[in-house]
């Protein structure tokens, strides 16, 4: 009895985790089940699995879409409408300069809405990697200190402008959070008004993201055309029965925990893979074979997609190999087992 009041509990988290779905127009996986004795059975595989709070199917539909250089007022709040109105979050990287009594307005929105606040420096120095550690924190710091006066939070993300991280990595108190997925938005800033413009990138984005679980998507929430393109993509991701959230509720569906001073391209970096014959599988680019597990590690190969490989190990979700004499770590998510 005991343990199917507790299996019951973890089915009702489970529902309430999801409820801001409910006005969601398309949440196939996200709903609950209907009839009793699917919902049984359900129970049953949840308690025995160590409760997990989300089924696998469920993390294979979640991705955190991730808004940089803002805060913005009206692009900003055109985006947040959206994740409103699906029950959806996101992950704001804001620059401090630009957070005044208008902006600060949107910061505290997106936080009522359940989203997050990221650290996106103050003046967006891209060159932060040449700075003396010094001065790239105080950069970091005068962020954080806006962000915590705009919203009563001071955050725990923050991502390097242009995303060169090599010298924050291990030096900071903050998860160096990438991406995995460039949209590339801002190049096309100028389409705004353009629907085909919008709805081709749409059609990436919900590309790059299929199959892609764990996947971070970049994107800028002061462009017009960036609002106008998740317009089409946050019904349509609805509609296929994701969720798109904040990368801090990414990690936790995982259990993963966000450690200060590590970088994080996607969540889901606990791929495991047993040693044996595998398969590059990456989407476009070649897989790089580097020098240590390590995301910024020297490129020592560039292996093209269809390349066999043998993985010795794994760790961490990378997978060691040698290839051709030359031995090295891939990210082990992009590899398949050969037949
Ligand atoms: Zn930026």
């Amino acid at each position: 009895m005991k343990r199917i009041i507790s299996a019951a509990a973890v089915l009702l988290s489970v529902i309430l985790v999801f409820a801001g779905c409910s006005v969601n127009r398309g949440s196939g996986d996200f709903t609950t089940v209907e009839n009793s004795e699917t919902q049984e059975q359900t129970v049953t595989e949840t308690t025995e699995k160590a409760k997990p709070k989300y089924t696998q199917e469920q993390l294979n539909k979640m991705v955190a879409f991730t808004f940089d250089d803002g805060p913005g007022t009206s692009t900003t709040n055109k985006i947040l409408d959206m994740l409103e109105e699906y029950g959806f979050t996101a992950t704001f990287f804001v620059i401090g300069r630009n957070i005044d009594d208008s902006t600060a307005a949107s910061m505290r929105r997106a936080i009522t809405l359940g989203c997050e606040i990221g650290n996106h420096t103050q003046n967006h120095n891209t060159g932060l990697n040449n700075l003396p550690i010094d001065r790239a924190k105080e950069e970091i710091e005068a962020t954080s200190d806006a962000i915590e006066k705009a919203t009563g939070i001071r955050p725990t993300l923050m991502r390097p402008p242009g995303g060169s991280f090599s010298n924050l990595k291990g030096k900071i108190d903050y998860a160096i959070i990438h991406w995995c997925v460039d949209t590339n938005d801002w190049r096309k800033k100028g389409s705004a008004g353009n629907y085909q413009a919008a709805r081709n990138l749409a059609d990436y984005i919900i590309d790059q993201v299929s199959g892609n679980p764990g996947a971070i998507v970049l994107m800028h929430d002061i462009y017009q055309f960036t609002a106008e393109t998740v317009e089409i993509v946050i019904p349509e991701l609805a509609e296929m029965g994701y969720r798109i959230c904040s990368v801090s509720e990414l990690a936790e569906a995982y259990g993963e925990k966000l450690e200060p001073g590590q970088v994080y391209f996607r969540i889901n970096r606990t791929t495991t893979l047993e040693p044996g014959r595998y398969i590059v599988n990456t989407r476009e680019s070649p897989l790089t074979l580097r020098a240590q597990p390590e995301p910024d590690a020297e490129v020592l190969l560039r292996l093209a997609k269809g390349t066999e490989i043998t993985v010795e190990a794994c760790e961490h979700g990378w997978a060691k190999t040698s290839y051709r004499g030359t031995t090295g770590w891939v990210n082990a998510d992009y590899l398949t087992e050969a037949e």
